[in-house]
């Protein structure tokens, strides 16, 4: 191939990841700097890529199948972390509330519509489309927050499925529904709606009973048979093959959206023990589509309706963010459950992302929305998108709020929650082979310890068991400072990844110079690295694991003499 300017021209797809991810990288980068959420700065990438602003303009379609394969393998993950015990246990709470939000949306978007001068079926769709939360937005904020394996997280998240099957069927349907919104009276009747209704359900539910009869079996048992060739890159593949393959299949023969099949492909894996490692292998490429999602909602907006349409497009936010979460919050409570999972659960649905675009653009095409209602609906997508990290921050000022007022309550004697503060304490990071061990001798000896370990199930157990357990990556900020490293008597790096385990005895170093740091190593360079950036002492595995094998071979041959 000839390689000349007219390159680009030839590889659209090509183009368009590199300039998405690059710019996106580029905007998240500035975004963290001025300590906003780099989602922030994927949308901006997107509007820069996108058809409305000068320069390159990537390809729209393109970019979209690549968000959707973000979206399959986000509810593949999300399906992993879900038994379909989990998903029955929410549902007493997630199929009245979401149907009751949707509701809502509907109402308003119907009275928003009439302002607006338009027939109920454009206000029906307009509704419709701003009830609908994105999932990846739902679930890159349920993952910051490490939120996905509570309480809260899994009704947002049966929530969400719920809204998602409500879609389907909404999608379906519009087409039959459209002939009689519109006052079409000798087009369609009802039973011309009940025939597509009752057909669409009946494949969800063939669909899920051949995943729970079937796909139990065959997929579990694929995996393990994979797993003992031996080969990584087969595993690897395998997920990547299950994930993709049920969610397109599921689409294509079940009519079920790929969010949908995905999902159920992952809870099918849940039940195996497999399905930790399996977790794992799609992280990498779930991140880049993931970022690639936020990129394509980018490029659909166009930034001059703010100018056009200012109050329209207030008022569909304001649909979004505060009109959906009273919805949401008063059905929450109305069940029975406290403030903070209403408030969770408020925050994390007020946005609306990949299913409003298609159903405001199924709207525009039947003839029962005007264009203005699709841009509305895009700009409010994007609107929403971009103050929900804002939304979560004012939780967290209300919940520190909240503590703080049972402080106040507490410090009066009403309340007798114990707050630990360490003083004089090991921090241990990294609870597997070898920090499990360490904490066992730990409480053995009865000395006081924080954890901070990176996987969720753990730390969850650890705090189970009453141990100090801090959730997260003991090299992000604030991390350190929550185990209140200054006062700690010393700290033990007990993680595989020595150039992690660098950063991390590096920034505990610059908190506290004297403090005693012993890490773990894997070989020579990486004991060298790590006394570079201020370990005290590292213990290198391999040289201990002879040593123990000499000592073995000495007791035992010693033994055997005598
Ligand atoms: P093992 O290699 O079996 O001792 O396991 C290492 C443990 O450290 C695992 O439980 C990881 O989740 C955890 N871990 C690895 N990196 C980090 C990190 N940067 N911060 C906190 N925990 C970590």
């Amino acid at each position: 191939m000839p390689h000349n300017g007219s390159m680009e021209h030839n590889t659209p797809l090509i183009s368009t990841i590199v300039a998405g991810l690059v710019l996106a990288f580029g905007f998240g980068l500035v975004a963290n700097r001025i300590k906003v959420s780099p989602l922030v700065g994927y949308l901006l990438a997107g509007v820069v890529i996108g058809p409305f602003t000068p320069g390159y303009v990537a390809d729209q379609g393109l970019a979209n199948e690549l968000a959707e394969i973000g979206i399959i393998l986000l509810m593949f993950g999300v399906g992993l972390h879900f038994s379909l015990k989990d998903l029955l246990a929410v549902k007493a709470i997630a199929i009245p509330g979401a149907i009751v939000q949707i509701a809502a949306a509907s109402v308003m978007g119907v009275g928003l519509g009439y302002v607006l001068g338009w027939p109920i079926g454009g206000g029906l769709v307009l509704g419709l489309a701003l009830s609908v939360a994105s999932t990846v937005v739902l679930l890159r904020a349920l993952q910051d927050r490490r939120l996905l394996d509570t309480d809260r997280g899994r009704i947002a998240i049966g929530w969400l499925i719920v809204e998602d099957l409500a879609m389907v069927l909404t999608l379906v349907l519009l087409p039959a529904l459209a002939g009689i919104l519109k006052g079409d009276a000798n087009g369609a009747g009802w039973q011309e709606v009940l025939w597509p209704l009752g057909l669409t359900l009946g494949k969800v539910a063939a669909f899920m009973a051949f995943m729970l009869i079937v796909g139990r079996r065959l997929i579990p048992w694929l995996l393990h048979y994979v797993a003992h060739t031996g080969s990584r890159e087969l595993f690897r593949l395998a997920v990547l093959a299950i994930s993709l393959g049920v969610a397109f299949g599921a689409a294509m023969l079940f009519d079920v959206s790929l969010a949908l099949g995905a999902f159920f492909a992952g809870m099918i894996l849940a039940e195996s023990e497999l399905s930790q490692r399996a977790a794992h292998e799609t992280l990498p490429l779930r991140d880049a589509f993931a970022v690639l999602f936020f990129v394509s909602v980018g490029m659909l907006v166009d930034p001059s309706i703010v100018l056009r349409d200012p109050l329209p497009l207030l008022a569909a936010v304001l649909i979004v963010i505060i009109g959906k979460s009273i919805a949401a919050f008063l059905i929450v409570r109305l069940f029975g459950h406290p403030n903070m999972t209403a408030l969770t659960i408020s925050a994390s649905l007020a946005q609306i992302g990949e299913f409003s675009f298609i159903l405001a653009g199924l709207g525009v095409s039947l003839g029962l929305m005007p264009e203005r209602g699709r841009d509305l609906v895009l700009a409010a997508a994007i609107v929403s998108i971009m103050l929900n990290p804002v939304m979560f921050v004012l939780l967290d000022r209300w919940s520190a709020k909240a503590s703080e007022a049972d402080d106040k309550l507490e410090a009066e004697g009403k309340l007798a929650v114990p707050v630990h503060h360490h003083d004089g304490h090991v921090v241990l990071v990294g609870h597997g082979r070898v920090g499990g061990v360490v904490s066992e001798a730990l409480k053995r000896d009865g000395a006081d310890f924080v954890v901070i370990e990176h996987d969720n199930d753990r730390v969850a157990k650890l705090q189970q068991d009453g141990i100090a357990a801090i959730g997260g990556n003991a090299a992000a900020p604030e991390m350190l400072e929550e185990a209140e490293i200054a006062s700690a008597r010393g700290l033990l790096v007990a993680i595989p990844d020595a150039f992690e385990g660098g950063q991390i005895v590096a920034k505990a170093r610059a908190l506290n110079p004297t403090l005693p740091i012993i890490a773990r190593a894997h070989s020579a360079e990486e004991v060298a690295h790590l006394k570079t950036n201020g370990a005290s002492v590292v213990i290198m595995g391999e040289d201990e694991i002879a040593k123990a094998m000499i000592a073995r071979l000495g007791a035992n041959t010693s033994s055997a003499s005598s």
